[in-house]
């Protein structure tokens, strides 16, 4: 094997290494995202639960608030009542007092209806709190995994990167110019000629390259994709 063939395989071995660490890399963003999206899908849980409760409570205000406003009427009229000396007043302040004491009554079974709703209602917040509670310890170890990833993948690089920039100094530049020209397009610039093959393309070369391969006094490329080749039999 060409020396420089053995050099720039140990390159491509680093370049390897760092492709995938950079794939590895871009996927943290996008795993960290999912994490957030989990715990948004529980947020908006809660929301809705909160909004439901709030909804119950306020209905349940509003009719302590009617049934306030009817006592006070009741008050009002009993004195009105107290007051008049017309009997035919008296009695329609006393139908009017019956009326709104039914309503009243009307007022307070609604409200133990809501009362209970309520109850309800805020079990269920209880429980998506709790489950929004779990899901973001979960999550928050999951983030501190991905930035712990995150570092360990960035220190790999730059070690590798070191490496590979210390092993291409010493490979000369127009071959390690040819040399990244391929590795930019295919990915592995140098590949073996396994029976007449070339192992980047797959293809047959011709037998003039074959000869060159195996003679090992020039570099030789693929003459279909343009990879390096080393002859390996
Ligand atoms: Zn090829």
């Amino acid at each position: 094997m060409l020396p420089v063939i053995e050099k720039l395989l140990i390159v491509q071995d680093r370049d390897t290494k760092l492709r995938a660490l950079h794939k590895d890399l871009e996927r943290v963003p996008v795993e960290e995202q999912n994490c957030r999206d989990r715990m948004s899908d529980d947020e908006k849980k809660v929301a809705a639960a909160k909004a439901a409760l709030q909804l119950v409570e306020v209905a349940i205000k509003n009719l302590e608030l009617d049934i306030g406003t009817r006592r006070q009427s009741i008050t009002r009229m009993k004195t009105q009542q107290y007051e008049t000396r017309k009997n035919e007043e008296y009695t329609a302040l006393g139908h009017e007092i019956v009326r709104y004491e039914k309503e009243i009554s009307q007022f307070e079974d609604q409200e133990i209806d809501l009362l209970d709703k309520a109850e309800t209602a805020k079990k269920a917040l209880n429980e998506a709190d709790a489950r929004r509670k779990s899901t973001q310890i979960l999550v928050n170890e999951d983030l501190a995994k991905l930035a712990e990833r995150k570092t360990n993948v960035e220190s790999q690089i730059a070690e590798i990167s070191a490496e590979r920039a210390a092993l291409a100094s010493v490979v000369e530049p127009e071959v390690l110019d040819a040399y990244d020209r391929i590795s930019q397009r295919k990915g592995e610039a140098v590949v073996a000629l396994e029976d007449g093959q070339c192992k980047g393309c797959h293809m047959k070369v011709v037998k003039s390259t074959v000869v060159e391969a195996k003679a090992e006094k020039i570099l030789a490329h693929c003459e279909n994709c343009g990879r390096l080749i080393y002859y390996a039999g």
